[in-house]
């Protein structure tokens, strides 16, 4: 019979994300996955009579390893090549110039960098991802994790003004389990046709799974919305796409998307910088997820997304996202965190700690099994080594936690819980 030792981690503070923080409490692992927690004295109670082992974390915060709803691993090789400030048409052109010498030319490195990317994903304290990819490079450094330590949803983009009879790749057709599940993601809706995108929705829709897709992030995204024109039109007309066979001019993006039917409590609109009080209420009224990465918006200076506005709409389930290291300085969701602390002073540093944790899960459909500390999850959890001084700063605490200092990312069947697999 398999060894069924039971570890218990004490800690001064345990935020479980999905209900109050308990002080003085801790969670009991056994084989990778969550099975108890609770009060110390109840949880030791609990456990009295088991084999068990006891690790105290003393003056610790324990939390649910971080979900980053919303990155693109394949384009970790460009990490350094884009100057900031570009404004998002500029960077567009250099992001695709740079896929264009890379992709197919050196895709070992492109694999390596990925890796590298995901290795330093880890050490900051994220064990599950949205990773949006055109190719497998994602996914291949997803599967040199391990089965069942990671916990991901690919998202297979698609990037076309496809024609009426669109039939989608195939996806892989791998034994992922419950932490691991593939999807498509249109790019957006300035190269994706209503068609295409009522398809995809459709596809996502009937297997259960999340839509996500890029909205509103830049002015020029909203000038082609409005107008059809403007300089990702001529982008696309340089790659011989002409909008107007495929586009008509709508509102907003969040507007075309309502009009396809592709808002729903499953789609995921990732950015929101460009969204007025319309849009908002759409979003609100729909019960979608919005996903924000404010760094990577300030990386290319495509703008600021109304924060404090997203989150205070009822409806609206904010995650956060770190996009990829084409637009970002590094893949870390404490700084996410902390960045949105420092846009919206008058949000709940709890908010935002629950965007970066228990939303995260739900918007990629793994409620339950990441993102929270509850009997049934895995046992992935971080470990930040110095509590706040008072209750009353513990979530302003762990939002601008200064990361890799003091962290320990304790992973199922790995770091210190040395329960054997199977
Ligand atoms: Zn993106």
């Amino acid at each position: 019979m398999a060894h069924k030792k039971t570890l218990i981690h004490l800690a001064r503070w345990v935020l479980p994300g999905s209900r109050p923080m308990i002080e003085d409490g801790g969670i009991a692992v056994e084989r990778g996955h969550i099975i108890a927690l609770g009060d110390k004295r109840d949880l030791l109670g609990l456990f009295v009579s088991k084999d068990m082992d006891i690790v105290d974390h003393g003056d610790a915060v324990l939390l649910p390893s971080l979900v980053n709803v919303h990155c693109h691993l394949e384009f970790s090789f460009a990490k350094d090549l884009i100057p900031t400030g570009l404004g998002f048409a500029k960077w567009l052109r250099r992001a695709m110039e740079l896929k264009q010498q890379w992709i197919g030319n050196k895709n070992e490195a492109v694999k390596r960098a990925a890796i590298q990317a995901l290795k330093e994903v880890v050490a900051r304290g994220i064990n599950t991802l949205g990773d949006v990819g055109n190719g497998s490079f994602g996914a291949l450094a997803i599967d040199s994790l391990g089965k069942d330590v990671f916990c991901a949803l690919n998202f297979r983009e698609i990037i076309h003004p496809l024609p009426h009879d669109l039939n989608l790749p195939r996806l892989p057709d791998l034994p992922y389990g419950p932490c691991r599940k593939n999807t498509y993601s249109p790019h957006a809706v300035y190269t994706c046709s209503p068609d295409a995108l009522r398809k995809i929705k459709d596809w996502c829709r009937g297997h259960g799974l999340p839509f996500s897709i890029h909205c509103s992030e830049s002015m020029e995204e909203a000038e082609l919305v409005r107008t059809a024109r403007g300089p990702l039109a001529d982008i696309l007309a340089e790659r011989g796409r002409k909008v107007d066979e495929f586009f008509r001019p709508a509102r907003s993006s969040v507007e075309l998307l309502h009009a396809v039917g592709a808002l729903d409590p499953s789609t995921i609109c990732v950015h929101c910088v460009h969204v007025d009080d319309r849009d908002v209420r759409l979003l609100s009224e729909r019960g979608c997820y919005v996903c924000l990465c404010p760094r990577s918006n300030e990386f290319i200076g495509s703008g600021t997304a109304p924060v404090s506005r997203l989150f205070s709409a009822p409806g609206i389930k904010v995650c956060i996202g770190t996009d990829s290291l084409a637009s970002n300085q590094d893949l870390s969701l404490f700084k996410e965190m902390k960045k949105l602390m420092d846009m919206a002073p008058d949000i709940h540093p709890e908010d935002i700690f629950r965007a970066a944790t228990i939303n995260g899960a739900s918007a990629l459909g793994l409620s339950g099994v990441v993102g929270c500390l509850e009997p049934g999850a895995l046992s992935s959890f971080l470990v930040l080594e110095e509590g706040p001084p008072s209750q009353k700063e513990i979530f302003a605490h762990v939002c601008s936690w200064p990361e890799q200092s003091r962290l320990i990312h304790v992973r199922p069947f790995q770091g210190t819980d040395k329960t054997k697999r199977g």
